[in-house]
C-alpha cells in the first residue's frame, strides 16, 4: 500500500477501505508518514468528505492507535457525557458529582481548554491540592469507591488525534463533520465508556452556527457509535447566548457549586437536568427521561449532589473546604462593572464575543502553552429578553491585568444588542438525535 494512492484515491472522490485508512492512521501515528502527506489527505477528506463506513472505520484506527481503557472492574453501565465546546458551558462540573450521586459511575477524562476559557481540567485546577492526573489503579479505585473520578486526558489516549488535531489547525480542515465526529469519538471509545451521550453546541458561540450542520454531525456521531458498538445520543442545546453568568475558571467553579445547592442560573440548571437525565435513561436507571429529571432535582433539593461534589474534591486531594468557603478559590484583585448605555430589551447577545471578551482578560488560551489565569474572567448580569435600565450592570468583570481592559468593555457593549422589540427567551433544547433519528423540539 502506498500513501500517495490513498491520497490520490480520495483527491479523486473514491471510498476508501477499512485496511487503507488502518495503514494511513497507523503509519502516521508512528512518524512514518510526513505532515506533507498528511495535510494533503485531509484536504481530500475536508474537500471530498466520507461516507459512514469509512468515518466508523477512521474512529476505530484512531481510538486503536493508543491505550484503550478498561473500565469493566467498575460494576454499572458507564455513561460518558461530551459537549462540543461552548460559552460558560460549566456542565461536566455539576453534571459529573449529579449523575454519580444517583449510581451511575462517571468516569471523565476531559481536556484542557484552548479557546475561550480552561477545559473542566483547568476549572478544576483553581481548587487547591487537586490531581488531575492519578494513576489507572487509583483512578478505577475512586471509580468504584465514589462513582466518579475526573482526568485529564492521558498522551496515551488516541494519540492520533492529537496529532492530527493539531496539523488540522494549522491547515484550515478543522471544520469538517467526519473529521470532527470521528476525533470526538474516537477518544470516548479509548477512554472506556459502554454509552455516549453528545452535548452538540449550536449557535453564535459554538462550533456549529447552523442548525442543519448541527444535526448533520450529530447524526454522524450517534451513527458511527451504533456501527461500532457503542450506543450514543445527542442532545442539541443552543449556544446563542452564554448558558450560564460565569465565564472564566474559578468562577465557572463557584458558579457549579451554586447549582448544585440549588441556587444558580436557572438555564445552565435546566440543561445539566436534562442531560443527566439523558445519562440516566442510557445507564437503565430510570425508564424514561422525565423520571430522571425528577430524580436528579431531588438530589440537587437534598443536597446529595453537593454533598457528591465535596466527596469528589476531597477523593482528590482538594481542598473540600471551598464548597462552604468561595474565598478559598483564586480571587482577582479588581471587580469592575460594565453597564448600558441604553434602555430596552436584550435583543442578542454574541456568546462567542463575550467568550473571547473573558480571554482577553486571561481566562482563556489563545495558543496551546499559554497560562490561564484562574482568578479572572466575568459574570454576565443579563440574558435575552430581560429589560435593561441605561445604567444597568451588564457584566462584572474580574481583572488582574488592566492591559485591555477598554477593548473588553468595548466587546460586552458590543456583544449585547439592545432594541425596542420584546423578544422572548432563548430556547435551550432544540432536539435530539438517537438510533430513531432526528427529533426536534
Ligand atoms: N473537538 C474535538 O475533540 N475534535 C474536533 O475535531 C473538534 C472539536
Ligand atoms: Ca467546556
Amino acid at each position: 500500500m502506498r500513501i500517495l494512492d490513498i491520497i490520490t484515491k480520495k483527491r479523486d472522490g473514491l471510498v476508501l477501505s477499512e485496511l487503507e485508512i488502518d495503514f494511513l492512521i497507523h503509519a502516521y501515528t508512528h512518524d512514518e508518514i510526513p505532515d506533507y502527506q498528511m495535510a494533503a489527505w485531509l484536504m481530500a477528506i475536508f474537500l471530498r468528505g466520507m461516507t459512514m463506513q469509512e468515518t466508523a472505520a477512521l474512529t476505530m484506527a484512531m481510538a486503536l492507535s493508543g491505550n484503550m481503557l478498561d473500565l469493566s472492574a467498575v460494576s454499572g453501565v458507564k455513561v460518558d457525557k461530551h459537549s462540543t465546546g461552548g460559552v460558560a458551558d460549566t456542565t461536566t462540573l455539576i453534571l459529573a458529582p449529579m449523575v454519580a450521586a444517583a449510581g451511575v459511575p462517571v468516569a471523565k477524562m476531559s481536556g484542557r481548554g484552548l479557546g475561550f476559557t480552561g477545559g473542566t481540567i483547568d476549572k478544576l485546577e483553581s481548587i487547591a491540592g487537586f490531581k488531575t492526573t492519578l494513576p489507572q489503579n487509583e483512578f478505577i479505585r475512586l471509580l468504584k469507591k465514589y462513582n466518579i473520578a475526573v482526568i485529564g486526558q492521558s498522551a496515551d489516549i488516541a494519540p492520533a488525534d492529537g496529532k492530527m488535531y493539531a496539523l488540522r489547525d494549522v491547515t484550515a480542515t478543522i471544520e469538517s463533520i467526519p473529521l470532527i465526529a470521528s476525533s470526538i469519538m474516537s477518544k470516548k471509545i479509548a477512554a472506556g465508556a459502554d454509552k455516549i451521550l453528545l452535548d452538540v453546541k449550536v449557535g453564535n458561540g459554538a462550533f456549529m452556527k447552523k442548525m442543519e450542520d448541527a444535526v448533520k454531525l450529530a447524526e454522524t456521531m450517534v451513527h458511527i457509535g451504533q456501527l461500532v458498538g457503542r450506543e450514543t445520543r445527542a442532545v442539541l442545546s443552543s449556544m446563542d447566548e452564554p448558558l450560564g453568568q460565569a465565564v472564566g475558571n474559578s468562577l465557572e467553579v463557584e458558579e457549579a457549586i451554586d447549582v448544585l445547592d440549588g441556587r444558580g442560573e436557572p438555564a445552565l440548571r435546566h440543561v445539566c437536568l436534562i442531560l443527566g437525565s439523558h445519562m440516566l435513561n442510557m445507564a437503565g436507571i430510570v425508564p424514561d427521561v422525565t423520571a430522571g429529571y425528577e430524580k436528579l432535582s431531588k438530589l440537587i433539593d437534598n443536597k446529595m449532589a453537593l454533598h457528591k461534589f465535596t466527596e469528589f474534591v476531597v477523593a482528590q486531594g482538594g481542598n473540600g473546604d471551598i464548597v462552604t468557603n468561595r474565598k478559598l478559590l483564586p480571587e482577582a484583585k479588581i471587580k469592575i462593572t460594565v453597564v448600558s448605555g441604553e434602555q430596552g430589551f436584550v435583543q442578542k447577545i454574541d456568546a462567542g464575543q463575550i467568550g473571547y471578551a473573558a480571554m482577553r482578560l486571561g481566562a482563556g488560551r489563545e495558543y496551546k502553552t499559554q497560562t490561564i489565569d484562574l482568578a479572572v474572567g466575568l459574570m454576565l448580569r443579563c440574558r435575552i429578553g430581560d429589560f435593561i435600565e441605561k445604567n444597568q450592570e451588564l457584566a462584572t468583570l474580574y481583572v488582574n491585568d488592566e492591559t485591555h481592559l477598554e477593548q473588553v468593555r468595548t466587546l460586552i457593549r458590543d456583544a449585547v444588542k439592545i432594541g425596542s422589540s420584546n423578544v422572548s427567551k432563548t430556547k435551550l433544547i432544540l432536539g435530539i438525535v438517537d438510533k430513531n433519528g432526528f427529533k426536534a423540539m
